[in-house]
């Protein structure tokens, strides 16, 4: 009779298991009563009847027989797993068995047992699973990962460490991490890991630091480092992430010289700014000392006195400097506003967005987007770039000076074709526009509106698009903010 006892169950509600027999001699298999509720066999039959109502498929049923008829005959233990086809889907079963030899030494019956396997089954899928992420992850990821064991030797080297490191992973895998280091790290990274593994001492690990990593064909290259530590069955394991830093460095030092040559180009444009206001406002005062002066000489040859002949030698050379004052001023304007300039074709979008680079340092911070809808068809134009980016950087941070108090903070760059042949760039922004007593007087030297203003730039920058042949003019937006709009000729015209 059965016992009225629970059957132990696995955690999905199937039966836990139980034993099995294998009479040699009878051919005959007998289950106990977890293994019949895990199989749904009855409790006893001949083998190969009970076999085919077992819930397997074919390839398994063969297995099975295979394995059953070779431990009776050779005394070779199994173990196998089965999947169990059930109406509710799959599910695992683990079927090990031994023989059990007479006292003649001859194996009189094959026994063992039979369990459900679902935890462990959803335990390799979950490791398949996981190893098949993390190799997609090996595969995919932009950052280079290489995973090293305790003594620094490779144990796998993602596809993006082999783009930036020029090896294979069947190259590196297998040697040492150092190969991928430049002096004096390379000798040395020994010393760190055993240096961490004796004191604990994290100097890299969860920081992450910029070193120099060393390609294939020797060429050093900076790049960003930062290391994670697991342990895996007992067994220490690094894990290097590692972000090529080259392209960074470049633009780095493009950005920079582009900002030196923008200063040096504005200070000397400042320079003729200040020149050409200055010839301005001193024409008046010169011209009058001139009047003076001809009148004195005037007066001289009417007085009659004796010294008048020197004094009206004097006069004259006093009247020479006054006309030389103008000129050394004009000459300065000129020189600077007509700076031989380096006229190339230039891409549009390259000039914008370098401009914008520039411009917009800080920007991002204080919540301001930039858009740009640039006309692709028609991106080239001979200009200077260094004068034109001038310009747009100037349009940029006027705009962002604008929009200060704004809460909408959006810059737009937009580029069209105005006619055949004119090329129109507007830097709109969202600012409350300009004033319209200011409007008329924007492009006047030292108009500023701005407490620590110069008011320059705007005066500089039409003096540029000026000798570029263009034009350049602001108004306001009826959806509020301002626009500045400026047109360049397609083609090289106006002075270089
Ligand atoms: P600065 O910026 O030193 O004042 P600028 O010549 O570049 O010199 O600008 C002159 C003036 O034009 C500014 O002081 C400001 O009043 C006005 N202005 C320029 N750009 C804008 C803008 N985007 N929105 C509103 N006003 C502007």
């Amino acid at each position: 009779m059965e016992r009225a006892r629970a059957q132990p169950r696995a955690k999905t509600g199937r039966p836990a298991g139980g034993a099995w027999t294998y009479d040699v001699a009878s051919a005959e298999l007998r289950l106990s009563q977890g293994a019949r509720a895990l199989l749904d066999l009855p409790e006893a039959g001949p083998f190969d009847e009970m076999l085919a109502r077992m819930p397997v498929g074919a390839g398994e049923r063969k297995l099975l027989r295979v394995a059953i008829r070779r431990c009776a005959k050779e005394k070779a233990d199994f173990d196998l797993r089965l999947r169990l086809v059930t109406s509710g889907g799959g599910s695992m079963a683990r079927l090990v068995g031994g023989a059990t030899e007479g006292a003649d030494g001859v194996v009189s019956r094959v026994a063992g047992a039979v369990f459900a396997a679902d935890d462990e089954a959803r335990l390799w899928e979950q490791v398949a699973e996981r190893a098949a992420h993390l190799s997609s992850i090996m595969e995919t990821a932009l950052d280079g990962m290489v995973v090293i064991d305790g003594a620094g030797i490779m144990q796998s080297f993602s596809r993006a460490a082999e783009r930036m490191f020029g090896l294979a992973a069947k190259e590196a895998v297998g040697q040492n991490v150092s190969i991928l280091m430049a002096e004096p790290d390379r000798t040395r990274h020994d010393g760190y890991i055993s240096h961490y593994l004796a004191t604990g001492e994290r100097r890299i690990i969860g920081v992450g630091r910029i070193v120099t990593g060393r390609r294939r064909d020797g060429s050093p290259f900076p790049l960003h480092l930062s290391i994670g530590e697991t342990h895996v069955e007992g067994r220490r394991l690094f894990t290097g992430f590692m972000h090529d830093l080259t392209e960074e460095r470049r633009t780095q030092s493009r950005t920079q010289q582009l900002q030196a040559e923008l200063a040096h180009i504005s200070r000397l444009s400042a320079l003729g700014e200040m020149g050409s206001a200055l010839a301005h406002e001193l024409n008046q005062p010169l011209a009058a000392i001139g009047n003076y002066i001809t009148g004195s000489r005037r007066l001289l040859a009417d007085a009659g006195l004796p010294s008048a002949a020197k004094i009206e030698g004097a006069l004259e050379r006093a009247a020479e400097q006054v006309l030389r004052a103008g000129q050394i001023i004009r000459r300065l304007r000129d020189f600077v506003s007509r700076r031989a300039g380096e006229r190339r074709q230039e891409s549009v979008a390259k000039l914008v967005e370098e401009a914008a680079a520039l411009g917009l340092v800080g920007a991002r911070e204080k919540g301001v987007t930039l858009n740009f809808d640039l006309d692709p068809a028609h991106d080239a134009l001979v200009a200077d770039r260094i004068q034109i980016q001038q310009v747009l950087v100037n349009l940029l941070r006027n705009g962002l000076d604008a929009m200060d108090g704004s809460i909408r903070r959006e810059l737009k760059v937009a580029s069209r074709l105005a006619a055949p042949d004119v090329l129109e760039i507007a830097v709109s922004d969202t600012g409350p526009g300009i004033a319209p007593e200011a409007l008329s007087r924007l492009f006047e030297p030292f108009f500023t509106t701005k407490v620590s203003g110069l008011g320059v730039g705007l005066s500089i920058s039409r003096g540029i698009v000026e000798a570029h042949g263009g034009e350049i003019s602001a108004q306001n937006n009826p959806g509020g903010g301002a626009t500045f709009r400026l047109t360049l000729p397609l083609s090289a015209r106006g002075a270089p």
